[in-house]
C-alpha cells in the first residue's frame, strides 16, 4: 500500500506492506481522505517527528476487515480520531485527557496519509462513529479538529451571551468562531488578512482587521501564538477575563506578563486535544450544520501531498484535505 512519509525536508511516497488483522481485534480501514492538521505541519517543519513517520490523523475511512465487539461492519464509512484516554489517571480525572499516558501512546497505524490504516478495538469502541449521511467526506474530516475546538470552548467556560474574540482566522479560527456561536457566545474574529475577515463574515459572524480601541471581550481564543496576537489579547481581554491559548508559537520566548495576570485577575489556560465526549459533540455540530465546513478545505491527491504541505505553509489555502481512496 502507498503511504506518505517524512523524508528530511520533504514528504515522499513510500510503498509499505499490506495490513491484515491476523486474528487481532480491531479493523483495517481504507482511508478515503485525511485532513492536513496544523500539528502535522509543526511536526514536519520543526522535525519533531522522525523520518519515515506517516503523519495525518483526521481520517474518513471505510472498513474493509473487522474483528470487533462493536456494531461496525465491513463497508461502513466512519470517522475516528487517533488517541484514547484511559479515563482513570490523575490527568483524566481532572479533565486533562490529552496529558494521559495512554492517550499519548495510542494512535492509528501507520498514520492517516496512507491507503490503509489499522484501528484498534479501543478506537472502534471510544472514538469511531459512522459518518453521518448528510456530510461529504471532506466535511466529515473536520470531526477531530472540531473536537479540539469544542474542548477549547468548553474549557473557557464562558457564560451564554458573553463576548469572545477569536485572534487569527485560519481554518481553526473560522471553526472556533462558529463553535462559540453554537454555544450561545457572541463571537468576533480578527485577522490581519482582509480576505479571512470577509470569509468569517460570510458565516454571519462579525470580523474585523483592526479592533476598536475600547473593544473588550470576556474570553480571547488564540489561534495564533505570534507576539502580536498576545499583545492583542492582553489589550482586549476585560479585567477578570480569560485567554485561551490554542496554538503553538514559532519561538518560545514569549510570555504573559506576571503583573497583568495578577492585578487584572486574568485566567490564561491552554487546550490541546479532545476527549471522546468532545468528539461526539463535534460530530453533532457538523451533522446539524451548526458549524459549516463546506468551503474551507482544498482537495489534493496523495501523489500531490507535498503541494498540500507547501500551500498550507505558504498560507495560500486555509486547509488541505488529502483524498486517498474512493
Ligand atoms: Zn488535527
Ligand atoms: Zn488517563
Amino acid at each position: 500500500m502507498k503511504t506518505a512519509v517524512i523524508d528530511g525536508d520533504k514528504i515522499i511516497l513510500k510503498e509499505a506492506p499490506a495490513l491484515t488483522l491476523n486474528n487481532q481485534k480491531g479493523a483495517i480501514v481504507k482511508v478515503l481522505g485525511c485532513g492536513l492538521c496544523g500539528s502535522d505541519i509543526v511536526k514536519f517543519v520543526h522535525k519533531i517527528s522522525l523520518d519515515g513517520t506517516v503523519l495525518g490523523h483526521e481520517i474518513v475511512a471505510q472498513i474493509v476487515e473487522i474483528n470487533s465487539e462493536t456494531n461496525f461492519k465491513p463497508n461502513d464509512v466512519i470517522v475516528t480520531s487517533h488517541h484514547i484516554p484511559c479515563g482513570e489517571c490523575v490527568y483524566c480525572r481532572h479533565g486533562n485527557v490529552s496529558m494521559c499516558k495512554h492517550f499519548k501512546a495510542t494512535n492509528i497505524k501507520p498514520g492517516g496519509f496512507s491507503e490503509y490504516v489499522y484501528l484498534s478495538e479501543e478506537h472502534l469502541q471510544n472514538v469511531a462513529h459512522l459518518k453521518p449521511e448528510n456530510l461529504t467526506d471532506i466535511e466529515a474530516s473536520f470531526y477531530e479538529p472540531l473536537g479540539c475546538i469544542v474542548r477549547a470552548v468548553k474549557r473557557a467556560n464562558l457564560l451564554e451571551g458573553d463576548t469572545a474574540l477569536v485572534v487569527g482566522l485560519g481554518s481553526i479560527g473560522i471553526l472556533t468562531a462558529q463553535c462559540l456561536k453554537a454555544f450561545g457566545i457572541n463571537a468576533v474574529g480578527c485577522d490581519l488578512i482582509q480576505e479571512r475577515v470577509e470569509f468569517l463574515k460570510s458565516f454571519g459572524i462579525d470580523a474585523v482587521k483592526e479592533l476598536p480601541e475600547n473593544f473588550e471581550a470576556d474570553g480571547i481564543f488564540m489561534t495564533s501564538g505570534a507576539d502580536k496576537a498576545i499583545d492583542t489579547a492582553l489589550k482586549h481581554v476585560r479585567n477578570g477575563g480569560k485567554i485561551l491559548v490554542f496554538s503553538s508559537t514559532p519561538h518560545d520566548e514569549t510570555s504573559y506578563p506576571n503583573n497583568e495576570i495578577y492585578y487584572r485577575e486574568l485566567t490564561v489556560l491552554g487546550s490541546y486535544s479532545p476527549s471522546p465526549k468532545d468528539l461526539k459533540d463535534s460530530l453533532e455540530l457538523l451533522k446539524t450544520k451548526k458549524v459549516k465546513v463546506d468551503n474551507i478545505s482544498v482537495e489534493y491527491s496523495l501523489d500531490n501531498i507535498q503541494q498540500a504541505f507547501d500551500d498550507t505553509m505558504a498560507n495560500k489555502i486555509l486547509k488541505a484535505y488529502i483524498k486517498i481512496g474512493n
